[in-house]
């Protein structure tokens, strides 16, 4: 009797982000109006990102939402050619990268469409919003 072959179950995506109270606005404004938001102290004028109910700088918590522009430039990168968790095996190679945005925060992302011949730090960037699920878009970056 030969020995049963079990079925390899589906790999679980990897890329898909915990959305919880405090990013959930975050996560809304990416999927509804592709718009990268981002945390203001009205104490301070920080502004913040990742998420927070208060500001990492004074403490306060008269904070809001706002959108930001969209534009960045490149802090850092680095181009991945190995990775085996999914989906990212199936886009190799990709630039996973660091963007600061204009409005200060540092953000960890990927870019798109940009030969790596081109890739400069401090290179222009545009946000693009990239649909992972019907319920998630995540925001990507592209030569501006
Ligand atoms: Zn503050």
């Amino acid at each position: 009797m030969p020995p049963e072959v079990a079925a390899t179950p589906p790999r679980p995506r990897t890329d898909l982000p915990t959305i919880e109270g405090d990013s959930k606005p975050f996560w809304d404004a990416m999927r509804e109006n592709h718009t990268f938001s981002v945390v203001e102290c009205h104490a301070c004028g920080h502004i913040h990102h990742y998420p927070r109910p208060f500001c990492p700088v004074c403490w306060s918590d008269d904070v809001s939402w706002i959108a930001a522009s969209g534009r960045a430039t490149l802090y850092t990168y680095s181009t991945v050619y190995l990775n085996d968790l999914e989906p990212f095996a199936s886009e190799l190679p990709y630039v996973a990268a660091v963007v600061e945005l204009e409005e200060g925060p540092r953000v960890m992302t990927t870019l798109v469409n940009v030969a790596t011949d081109q890739l400069a730090i401090g290179m222009a960037l545009t946000l693009v919003a990239k649909e992972l699920t019907p319920d998630v878009t995540v925001p990507v970056f592209t030569a501006a």
